[in-house]
């Protein structure tokens, strides 16, 4: 019994590893390009989102690379990426846009997400040595272990759509709630979309973040469930 049971265990173990590892390394690279962001300009919009969720200060970490992009460390710590914020600075993006990337960040923190997130890879590894096993048996070789690894892609990008959404649907309450409202998340996702137009992107469904129709549908249909209608 242990010993049928033992590849799966070291399938966590592995995961386990894996995961400790890559978010070692991310530290240690996010530390070795970020810094506090002091930047008074947006101190009104952070102060707001302290407020609402009675914190003295929301420190905001600026991850100086290219993409634009928001970050949750698992330690807590928010980062925005110098993409983001050089945009912010230029215009592009209006402040209201930066305060629902910080609350959609936040959510990830307030929500657990980076233990599930390890909790999911370890339990995923699991899972595909389980129907590497399983299908390597009733399947020619090599093909077993392409569907094992299909099947767990699949899985991973649905978990991590879940986070996205969850994140993005505390992120609409805490903007409604210190009184900014869900306008900017909306505009945001159309903005970003117009960035990605011409990019060619793979199919919505494999990725893990949802498409941003799909993520506005979502803003919306909370606001309207929350008796919120269109006007926020
Ligand atoms: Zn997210």
């Amino acid at each position: 019994m242990l010993l049928r049971l033992a590849p799966i265990i070291l399938a966590i173990l592995y995961g386990l590893l894996m995961w400790k590892f890559s978010t070692w390394r991310l530290r240690k690279e996010m530390d070795a390009r970020s810094e506090l962001l002091e930047d008074p300009a947006l101190h009104p919009t952070l102060d707001r989102l302290a407020q609402a969720l009675d914190l003295p200060k929301i420190d905001l970490h600026l991850y100086k690379i290219d993409p634009v992009n928001g970050l949750a460390a698992p330690d807590g710590r928010i980062y925005v990426t110098r993409g983001l914020y050089d945009r912010v600075k230029s215009g592009f993006f209006t402040y209201d846009e930066l305060a629902s990337v910080v609350a959609h960040e936040l959510g990830h923190v307030a929500l657990g997400h980076a233990r599930r997130r390890l909790i999911d890879f370890s339990g995923q590894n699991a899972l595909r040595t389980v129907l590497m096993i399983a299908l390597g048996r009733l399947l020619p070789f090599g093909i077993g272990a392409w569907v094992a690894n299909m099947a767990t892609s699949l899985l991973a990008a649905r978990l991590s759509r879940r986070d996205e959404f969850e994140a993005d649907s505390y992120a609409s309450a805490l903007l409604i709630k210190s009184g900014i409202g869900t306008q900017g998340q909306k505009t945001l996702f159309q903005k970003l979309d117009q960035m990605s137009t011409g990019m060619g992107r793979p199919p919505a469904w494999l990725q893990s973040h949802p498409s941003s129709a799909e993520r506005i549908k979502a803003i919306e249909s909370n606001e309207r469930a929350w008796g919120l209608g269109q006007k926020v």
